[in-house]
């Protein structure tokens, strides 16, 4: 019989909801949950998001990442979760997502600071100190190999829960799937606060092209609120 369902589960609906919200683009984002001392799930590989069920879910074995249980590929990312996940075992959730303004700073390869300065009203709500200190860089290396696990690996320190992984996305990791998609939420609404300081000193825009660029600003600001 299959394991771990409800989990399976929370994590199919986890990537629905982060792909509806636009922080999954086009296949590039994937989930990981810890299920035990010895185990994680893990979304599945190029499946489109709306259509992943519990059973696409892999479980896998955290020292090994051996598959175990699911009827699809884990994703190619299943070794920056096993990362996280073996570093701070209180944390059970890891949340990879390639979410748009993180991602242009991302390309920027530069720590995104934290907490914002002057944050702005309507930014979305939690402690700032649960994120850490910073989000802090991982330098580059290709998507889906063991040198940008090395990378991560080297990079994580116990005061920082995410990551910008340059010129790619970002990964964190929390207590559960909630406080991990919060930090998501929160990590793209800084991105937005950060990225508006230097398009305002490049003015002038035309003035529709102005409008658009500081409306999508304020939106990731404030989470759509
Ligand atoms: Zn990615």
């Amino acid at each position: 019989m299959a394991s771990y369902l409800a989990e399976r589960q929370a994590v199919a609906d986890m990537c629905r909801r982060m792909a509806a919200e636009g922080f999954f683009s086009g296949t590039g984002g994937n989930i990981g949950l810890r299920l035990a001392d010895t185990h994680f799930a893990v979304t599945p590989s190029a499946t489109e998001y709306a259509e992943v069920r519990a059973d696409d879910v892999a479980v896998l074995r955290l020292d090994t990442l051996e598959k175990v249980e699911g009827d699809r590929k884990p994703s190619v990312e299943k070794g920056l979760h096993a990362a996280m996940l073996r570093a701070y075992p209180e944390r059970r959730a890891s949340l990879h997502t390639h979410q748009p303004l993180a991602s242009a700073v991302a390309l920027l390869h530069v720590d995104l600071p934290w907490p914002p300065r002057d944050i702005p009203k309507g930014f979305p709500g939690g402690d700032p100190a649960a994120l850490g200190a910073r989000v802090a860089l991982v330098p580059y290396r290709p998507s889906g190999t063991g040198m940008l696990v090395k990378a991560l690996t080297r990079s994580l320190k116990p005061d920082i829960h995410a990551y910008l992984l340059a010129s790619h996305g970002v990964i964190c990791s929390a207590a559960d799937l909630e406080a991990a998609a919060g930090f998501v939420r929160r990590i793209e609404a800084a991105a937005a606060h950060f990225l508006r300081a230097p398009i305002d000193r490049r003015l002038p825009l035309d003035q529709p092209l102005r409008t658009l660029v500081y409306d999508t600003l304020t939106r990731a600001e404030t989470n759509g609120a």
